[in-house]
């Protein structure tokens, strides 16, 4: 093998001319100097078509690559402009970095591969980069995964949810594929705007061939899927319904407390073992300890209005637990009998909460009927929360997102060099 050859395969560039390698030894640096090869040249960065010699632009630069052993390396090219047909003069494309980037490829890929996987400061420190410059490589891989990629072909049965970040001041819309379990889209904001973006992006024909969605019981939700997706049947997932069932109970539980404290704010006994019952009460009754079921005794014995709000959040959950075991008739007939029992029941909580199940039974018969639990959503928002507090100190949140596409999209480069495809979920 010439030497050309070797530097090009260290280096991990295609397409590429090595010139020539030399040491730094001031700033303790490689510096490889690399051209296009002609096939490679003259080609516009943005679209790839060729163009015309323009002029030499700001002359040479140098794009940061994945050090050499112990040492930094460098690429150092021309980057002159040319005169594309399209975007008029352009600083030319080169084969080994993306347009406008200061590091190449491979190590853009690098970087996004530990982000997904391991701690900010195992990334800074290995790579030797800010973590703002972690936050724009990940944008970049991620927006660059998804160009020239038809991901959207096969959708047929989509989740939709917002997520909190920045401590619940900001808000992420977010798309996820009920047959694959990807992340597809995430948008910044939870409204009608925001949705609309991605039924924008998804195009008429795709959002016609979209035969279910599952999201909670927000409005803004259900109209935008209403007026984009004409051919879907919308479920309201049992996640969010038992959701609002636990909220019910907590109301009724702290009503109870504030009552135990005499509406003077005192602690007493009976409003401490009330605090403490709250495990109690939101656990399901298979994964009680026995403290736990022994406080919920209590509760029946000492508070039976707060034990019959349990009873009717632990009914509801039932109707859901019978749909997931595919008795779905049963768990039709189960929901109706709990409307009824729940209408009934003289809990200001849970009289609402019959009211609003009952606005949704048409999206909830539809989850049990096509078994469109959200629990596959929950796993995503569960693990995207993880990566928001991650990426607390991006500013930017296009670089949450990116890590949200490369983490939970299947988005994620190989490390470079690798031959095989590691998909991160
Ligand atoms: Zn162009």
């Amino acid at each position: 093998m010439r030497s050309a050859r070797v530097w090009q395969r260290l280096l991990g560039v295609e397409r590429t001319v090595v010139e020539q390698v030399e040491f730094d030894t001031e700033t303790d640096t490689l510096v490889a100097h690399v051209r296009p090869r002609a096939g490679a040249w003259q080609r516009c960065g943005r679209c790839g078509r060729r163009g015309s010699w323009y002029d030499r632009g700001d002359g040479r630069r140098r794009w940061r690559t994945l050090d050499l052993g112990v040492v930094q390396a460098w690429l150092e090219g021309d980057a002159p402009r040319v005169d594309c047909p399209v975007h008029g003069p352009t600083v030319m494309g080169v084969p080994w970095a993306r347009h406008g980037a200061g590091h190449t490829y491979v190590f853009d890929d690098q970087v996004a591969w530990l982000a997904v996987r391991t701690s900010k400061t195992a990334v800074e420190a290995l790579m030797r980069i800010a973590w703002r410059t972690v936050g724009a490589i990940v944008a970049r891989v991620a927006a660059d995964a998804q160009v020239g990629v038809d991901r959207w072909a096969s959708l047929r049965r989509i989740g939709i949810d917002e997520i909190s970040y920045k401590r619940g001041h900001k808000y992420l819309t977010v798309v996820v594929d009920h047959d694959t379990g990807y992340l597809i889209w995430a948008g910044p904001g939870r409204d009608k705007k925001t949705l609309r973006r991605f039924f924008t992006a998804l195009g008429t024909e795709r959002c016609e061939q979209i035969t279910h969605v599952s999201a909670d019981g927000a409005d803004w939700i259900a109209d935008v899927v209403a007026e984009r997706c004409p051919n879907a049947v919308r479920g309201a997932d049992p996640f969010h319904v038992v959701a609002w069932a636990t909220e019910a109970l907590d109301q009724v539980r702290r009503d109870a407390w504030n009552a135990a404290r005499g509406g003077k704010g005192r602690s007493t006994e009976e409003s401490k073992a009330l605090k403490k019952a709250r495990w109690a009460l939101w656990k399901k009754p298979e994964d009680l300890t026995e403290a736990q079921q022994a406080k919920l005794n209590w509760i029946a014995r000492t508070h039976p209005r707060v034990h019959r709000a349990w009873a009717l959040k632990e009914g509801l959950r039932m109707v859901f637990t019978l749909a997931r075991q595919g008795v779905k008739s049963a768990a039709k007939h189960a929901l109706h009998r709990w409307l009824s029992w729940a209408r009934r029941c003289r809990i200001p909580a849970f009289v609402d909460l019959a009211r609003r199940v009952g606005a949704h039974l048409d999206a909830i018969h539809v989850s049990i009927d096509h078994d469109l639990s959200n629990g596959l959503i929950e796993s995503v928002n569960t693990k995207l929360r993880l990566l928001t507090r991650m990426a607390f100190g991006y500013a930017d949140p296009h670089a949450l997102i990116g890590l949200g596409m490369l983490a939970l999209g299947g988005l994620c480069p190989p490390l470079p060099g690798r031959t095989t495809t590691a998909l991160t979920r």
